[in-house]
């Protein structure tokens, strides 16, 4: 090594010896007569002085030259800060290495912003300037604790003797529901292979082979529209096991959040995690990945509704609509007429609600609203004893569709969730959704799509619904939610071609396109397939959660923007003219 120590190593213990550090030069400080260096590494910062006794004037002078980012290794003799001068903000705090020279091993251009530097420069610099990024501290703090879970998750599996299997990334279309990437072949002119959206198909095969528990850290594509936690290329800890049921699935992952939990945050889990079937979840909360940090459990008033006058609520009752809504427990005068109005304005715009009522619980017990005025007292009183409303609450409602007034009440949950800060900055709270539905209707194509993926199966008391009314069979489906996101889901598969078929059947896939797309998993299944079952948990996601992090590009050490480009490597590019005939295409320009 170059250097006897790293720059987080030194301590008041090392004083009087001699030490060797390189690094970068984070900031520099002229005295006039002597230069503070603050030297940066991985591992921390020290104190560098180039001054008297020990450096002579031309010494000092080169050191002034030397500029932020610079790479320099010194040596010198570690000693106590002077008097008042310590930093107890860093490990090093307490000594300074004192150098007769710097050697200088490598100059930098001027950073286009500073890896020291308080204010966060903008998001696309920090992208096209990627290294000096990662030199900040916190995008090193994340990606060492995104590469300790991993390490996690590696060592648990392999304990649970799971096997590691690496599956391809030129292959033939999983049908996650996402839009492929897709690879011309050069020697099969006019084909394609697909980037797996997940290793899908190749897992259920390891089964079939009989690996009987196969896990891998799997890098997937999904050419999607971005969100704040999406990616286009994005890590699953991906795995598959025979001869089980859900419960053995959930059980051995509930092991794996106690161990990375206790390890990452130091914090005990209670197993197993709480469940809650998607039914209910979307009755009590509105959405299948609810936040359980904090209450504000939804309540259902239609039966209520039906009974009033107020047209907004009698009419969308009677019409089979639903009146639900949610309560703020005792922030009333939080809830100004300009956060009421933004409230509703967003319930239109974003959750394509009608509208947003609501009602202040006074300090007299009644409830006040612009609308109140339409209800009797005691249509009131009825509202007001369903919600179990005290004075200081707010209530929200929404009437609509049962989608509707779901996707409206868990949006405005969430918002409120965090607005208010009803749970605290550090609480992590993780369960399990199951029994989600097999199907959900394409209202635009007019047939099934399959909720999860067409290899999941139904709950075994529910098979006869295939057949009977496919809308109200529920699958062995499970999903983990951590503070309020999807952070995996798997499915028991099925296991026979016959119950295979009839779910294609169901989803519209003719056996001719069934044979093209998935013939080799249906082969598979005919020769002695063993019932089996897995999950993917999104990597990316497990870090940012844990990291309390909201965009998952910062635990993504080269991440694509909203647009799915790369910064840095400018990618995607164009190419040759020659590299486009070899593979036998021809590109056409967008229309204007
Ligand atoms: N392949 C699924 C996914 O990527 C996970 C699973 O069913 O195991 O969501």
């Amino acid at each position: 090594m170059l250097r006897s120590h790293t720059c987080g190593q030194l301590r008041k213990s090392d004083v009087g010896f001699q030490a060797t550090l390189c690094g970068w030069v984070e900031s520099k400080r002229d005295h006039g007569g002597a230069v503070f260096i603050d030297l940066r590494d991985r591992y921390g910062l020290t104190q560098v002085v180039i001054g008297p006794p020990e450096a002579g004037s031309a010494q000092i002078e080169d050191a002034k030259k030397v500029g932020n980012e610079w790479v320099i290794k010194v040596t010198g003799t570690v000693a106590n800060r002077l008097i008042g001068k310590n930093n107890d903000k860093i490990a090093t705090g307490e000594i300074e290495l004192r150098c007769p020279a710097i050697e200088v091993l490598n100059p930098s251009a001027p950073p286009p912003f500073t890896p020291g530097q308080a204010d966060l420069p903008n998001e696309d610099l920090r992208l096209k300037y990627r290294y000096l990024d990662l030199r900040r501290s916190q995008m090193q703090r994340s990606l060492i604790t995104r590469s300790k879970i991993i390490k996690e998750m590696r060592d648990y599996f392999a304990e649970h003797d799971f096997i590691d299997v690496e599956t391809p990334i030129l292959g033939r279309s999983t049908p996650e529901g996402a839009r492929d990437y897709l690879v011309p072949s050069r020697v099969h002119p006019e084909h394609f292979y697909a980037l797996p959206q997940s290793p899908q198909l190749y897992k259920q095969i390891l089964m079939v082979a009989g690996f009987d528990r196969y896990v891998q850290v799997a890098k997937c594509f999904r050419d999607e529209d971005l969100r704040a936690d999406r990616q286009p290329e994005f890590t699953q800890l991906d795995l598959e096991m025979s001869f089980v049921d859900a419960e053995d699935i959930i059980g051995m992952i509930d092991g794996l959040v106690l161990r990375v939990v206790k390890s990452i945050l130091g914090k005990d889990t209670t197993l197993p995690l709480p469940r809650m079937t998607y039914d209910e979840a979307m009755k009590r909360y509105g959405s299948d990945q609810p936040d359980l940090r904090f209450g504000m459990e939804i309540t259902d008033i239609t039966d209520i509704a039906k009974t009033v006058e107020f047209r907004v609520f009698r009419g969308t009752a009677d019409g089979g609509g639903f009146v639900r809504g949610i309560k703020v427990e005792g922030r009333a005068e939080e809830f100004s007429r300009r956060r009421l109005d933004e409230l509703t304005e967003q319930c239109k715009r974003d959750f394509g609600a009608k509208g947003l009522a609501w009602f202040r619980v006074d300090p007299d017990g009644s409830l006040w609203s612009p609308t109140s005025k339409n209800f009797t007292p005691d249509e009131l009183e009825k509202i007001k004893t369903a919600m179990s409303a005290v004075p200081g609450d707010m209530l929200l409602f929404l009437a609509d569709t049962w989608a509707s007034t779901c996707k409206g009440l868990a949006g405005l949950r969430k918002r409120l969730g965090a607005e208010l800060k009803l749970y605290a900055a550090d609480a992590l709270h993780c369960s399990w959704i199951v029994e989600f539905p097999m199907f959900e209707k394409d209202a635009e194509a007019d047939r099934w799509n399959a909720m999860h993926h067409p290899f999941t199966a139904p709950l075994k008391s529910e098979m006869h619904l295939l057949d009977s009314d496919p809308s109200k069979c529920h699958a062995q489906a499970y999903d983990l939610v951590i503070n309020g996101s999807e952070a995996g889901g798997g499915t028991i598969r099925i296991h026979d071609a016959t119950s295979q078929s009839k779910v294609f059947d169901l989803l519209g896939i003719d056996e001719a396109t069934a044979r093209d797309r998935f013939g080799f998993l249906l082969d598979a299944l005919k020769f002695g397939a063993p019932p089996h079952g897995g999950i993917a948990l999104g990597v990316d996601r497990w870090v940012m959660l844990l990291s309390g992090l909201e965009n998952i590009r910062e635990v993504i050490a080269f991440p694509k923007t909203q647009k799915a480009s790369d910064l840095m490597t400018e990618a995607p590019g164009t190419v040759d003219v020659a590299q486009l005939t070899e593979l036998h295409l021809r590109t056409v320009p967008p229309k204007p």
